[in-house]
């Protein structure tokens, strides 16, 4: 086996206990297979003075969304679906998608991420970015039935049936799929059915949108009397692979039935506060024990796809949303950063241990707004930004060493994503 080691270092443990330790990686496995001291590997990393943790888990995002960074701005969900990015998207081409999620991967690479929940489209160009960057993802093509008759609704549903078959295991298995319907209320509930029961048969878990606004929440309550996620439930969603982004307008009633579904949640806080979208009880859900993981969303609504603010802003509008500042304390962002993204997204990774997959962030802690080091736990939710991150490992393969790519060319890949990001709007 050829190995490598990651050296020098201190380590995150599962547990966050903080040690001195080297960690020595099974590339062929891309497994963890020790952490101790005085390990030597074929290759070296070296990380003195720096804390090796988990890869952080980006658990929902429409990477290519990058291209649109930045293109519309502070207006409410409905308005900025609607006026700004729905017509944007309907112009999107498979070339857009490929130069956009390439995009995605180098930022996400560059802030210590490893791998990524995508719901979006011509999902081929999302899997080849996917496979080249190195990267771990669950993908999918989300499906919007709004505005459409029966037969382009069904076709909508059934195209994402096919792209989750043909491309879960793709890139020696680093890519996995869903079935991803948009939201409960952008498809048709016989649809939304029918084609739940197709990706219990194709094996393939669910991933959805769901009570992310009021405006959202209050028809289906409206004209069913009943909760968004009690009427998912009757549509056949919230098996325990399942996972649906924001849950912001949650009762305990919802709460109760996701911990006892096993179905997680993927929390947005930096998405659901730009759109005043809400604040999700994050506390009220990880006591009910849902497990929870944190998520960009799409970076036209972030406008980053760092995770490390994804973790302080869960912190902060977690204790505001409680009125309570022990409310979502700093261990409960790292974790759900890490070992909560890897739950929800069915992958076994998130923690730095024998076994585990070697999905790996080593963070420079060489830096004023890491010093002095009390907690390095605090630091991480608190102080911490992606551009600390000073090597990236996924599946035991090293994607970025000393802030330089191996996978990807950066400049090459951000020169074309501006290239097509302005064609796109042009055709637009
Ligand atoms: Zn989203």
């Amino acid at each position: 086996m050829s190995t490598l080691c990651v050296s020098g270092g201190r380590v995150l443990l599962p547990d966050h206990d903080v040690v001195r330790a080297d960690v020595l990686v099974d590339q062929e496995e891309g497994t963890v297979v020790e952490v101790g001291e005085d390990l030597a590997g074929d290759v070296t990393l070296d990380a003195d003075d720096c804390l090796v943790m988990p890869g952080l888990v980006n658990a929902h995002t429409h990477a290519a969304m990058t291209l649109l960074r930045g293109i519309a701005d502070d207006k409410p969900l409905d308005a900025w679906l609607q006026e700004d990015i729905w017509p944007v998207e309907a112009a999107l081409t498979s070339e857009d998608v490929r130069a956009g999620t390439e995009l995605a991967a180098v930022e996400m690479i560059k802030s210590g991420t490893t791998a990524f929940a995508d719901m979006y489209f011509e999902v081929d160009a999302v899997v080849d970015a996917v496979e080249t960057a190195g990267l771990r993802a669950r993908v999918g093509h989300g499906v919007v039935t709004v505005g459409k008759d029966d037969e382009a609704a069904r076709e909508d549903a059934a195209e994402s049936i096919r792209v989750a078959e043909r491309f879960d295991g793709a890139a020696d298995g680093r890519v996995s799929t869903a079935f991803m319907p948009h939201s409960l209320t952008t498809v048709d509930p016989d649809v939304l059915r029918e084609y739940t029961e197709a990706a219990r048969d194709a094996g393939v878990p669910v991933h959805f949108h769901a009570n992310e606004t009021t405006d959202e929440v209050d028809p289906i309550v409206d004209e069913r009397g009943e909760r968004p996620l009690a009427w998912a439930r009757e549509l056949g969603l919230l098996e325990p692979e399942d996972f649906l982004a924001h849950g912001v307008h949650t009762t305990s009633d919802e709460h109760a039935l996701l911990a006892e579904t096993g179905a997680g949640v993927v929390h947005c806080p930096a998405s659901n506060m730009k759109l005043a979208s809400g604040m999700a009880p994050v506390q009220a859900m990880r006591d009910a024990g849902v497990t929870v993981a944190l998520g960009t969303d799409g970076a036209a609504s972030n406008n980053d796809l760092d995770v490390f603010d994804e973790m302080r802003d869960a912190a902060m509008l977690g204790k505001l949303a409680a009125d309570d500042a022990s409310a979502v304390p700093a261990g409960a962002a790292v974790e759900m950063a890490t070992q909560g993204g890897a739950d929800v997204l069915g992958i076994d990774a998130g923690r730095v241990e024998p076994g585990a997959n070697a999905d790996l962030a080593v963070l420079d802690l060489d830096a004023a707004h890491l010093t002095p080091q009390h907690d390095l736990v605090s630091h991480l939710a608190y102080a911490a930004t992606g551009s600390d991150v000073r090597h990236t490992v996924c599946d035991g393969q090293v994607l970025m060493r000393d802030r330089e790519l191996t996978t990807l060319d950066a400049a090459a890949v951000r020169e074309r994503a501006s290239e097509q990001a302005t064609e796109l709007v042009e055709r637009a």
